[in-house]
């Protein structure tokens, strides 16, 4: 049997994988540590679930219209328009089922073969895989990790070619937890206007910034700026709704319809439930969030300092999301009963093996010198984790 050429081009997903393996690994009653996926360990608030249960109740178990339902549309409006000042018609927005659905949707309705689209290293693992699945070709462009993984306008420049279609830019981002200034999407911007390119700015963890630190996204530079921009946002991360898988994204009419089309010919609507639990999540009470934000804070705060503890290792400061990013290299070149450790994969099989604990290297967002840390998980949990991941650095030699 041969699978197509495109299968072949990507590899699945390594958050997913190392998810299912700490999981498999639990299952046959090991205990795992994982400070793997990124997903919050909060359940759904309460009334987002009666939401969904009086839904069911009540018969709304039906297809709805492919790119959701008129009420959740104008629930993602009013959003817009109170967290973010911007502005949208119902034609210029659409849900698909959780944020990598919107990104691939709308991967397949802008880009050609030949296509370039500028990706900042580094990168959550699925916009490369995505871009390929589209027949167009990523331009990974690194960051230095003394400029806290920022992509700057001289970076984005230089990187530009007139094959260039797209720019995905993600803050807070997944894994470095960093969060763009305004005044640093301004001067990005500027060069998006200079060569006519287009914008993905995904905003899942918009909601999760520490430090009262104002979120600022680049649609909001102004409406040339918006005209170019495709805000991809989600409840995954927000309202601790990751397996309900609802996305959305605003932008060009066009360009939404064109989404919208391949929805209908794919996956047709989002599940209908998660929909009304959806409209209950944005419009209902928004204090969940701060409680969440609360929590993560102060494991950020502790990991962070334990992490800038331990030899070798040093970690800059997540600004937002529930990753910590460190570095890890001074751990490379080293040998473990025998086998030599020569990069993040290498590290994050030992650490997994002779620690029981989940990680997902670097590599795989992009730099082989760090290691990921979800913490979406409680104190207790990560102190165990990291006492034990010391104790295994503590035998490389
Ligand atoms: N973008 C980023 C940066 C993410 O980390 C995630 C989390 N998986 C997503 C998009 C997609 O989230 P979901 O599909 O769960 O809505
Ligand atoms: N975004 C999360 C992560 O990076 C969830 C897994 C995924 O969809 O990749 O771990």
């Amino acid at each position: 049997m041969s699978l197509s050429e495109r299968i072949s081009r990507i590899k699945p997903s390594p958050t997913l994988a190392m998810n299912a393996k700490a999981l498999s690994m639990r299952a046959a009653g090991i205990d795992v540590i994982s400070f793997g996926v990124g997903e919050p360990d909060f359940d759904t608030p309460e009334h987002i679930r009666e939401e969904a249960v009086r839904a069911m109740e009540e018969g709304f178990t039906r297809y709805t219209a492919v790119g959701g339902i008129p009420e959740l549309k104008d629930a993602i409006i009013e959003k817009f328009r109170r967290d973010n000042n911007l502005n949208y018609e119902r034609d210029e927005v659409m849900v698909s089922c959780g944020g990598k659905h919107v990104l691939y949707n709308l991967a397949q309705a802008l880009l050609n073969p030949g296509d370039e689209v500028i990706i900042p290293a580094p990168y959550w693992v699925s916009y490369p895989p995505i871009v390929i699945l589209a027949g167009a070709d990523p331009v990974i462009v690194g960051t230095a990790e003394t400029e806290d993984f920022k992509l700057s306008p001289e970076l984005l420049d230089t990187a530009i070619t007139p094959r260039t279609k797209l720019l995905i830019l993600n803050s807070p981002s997944n894994p470095t937890g960093t969060v763009y200034t305004q005044s640093e999407l301004e001067a990005l911007a500027e060069v998006v206007l200079k060569h006519d390119i287009w914008v993905i700015s995904d905003e899942i963890y918009e909601k999760l910034i520490f430090d009262d630190r104002p979120f600022y996204g680049i649609a909001q530079v102004s409406e040339e700026v918006k005209s170019r921009t495709f805000v991809i946002n989600g409840v995954s991360k927000t309202y601790a709704m990751t397996g309900w898988r609802i996305g959305y994204a605003a932008g060009a009419r066009e360009m939404i319809a064109g989404m919208t089309k391949i929805q209908s010919q794919s996956t047709s609507n989002p599940n209908s439930i998660a929909q009304k639990a959806a409209v209950a999540a944005l419009n209902g009470p928004q204090d969940s969030i701060q409680a969440m934000i609360e929590a993560f804070d102060q494991r950020r705060k502790h990991l962070l300092q334990r992490l800038n503890a331990m030899t070798g290792v040093r970690c800059n400061a997540p600004g937002g999301a529930f990753y910590a990013f460190p570095n890890f290299s001074y751990y490379f070149n080293t040998k473990a009963q025998g086998t030599s450790i020569n990069g993040s994969t290498e590290l994050c099989e030992y650490l997994l093996d002779e620690a029981r604990v989940a990680l997902v290297p670097g590599i795989a967002f992009g730099d082989d010198n760090f290691i990921r840390f979800s913490y979406a998980t409680g104190l207790e949990t990560i102190n165990k984790g990291l006492d034990r991941i010391e104790g295994a650095l503590g035998k490389l030699v």
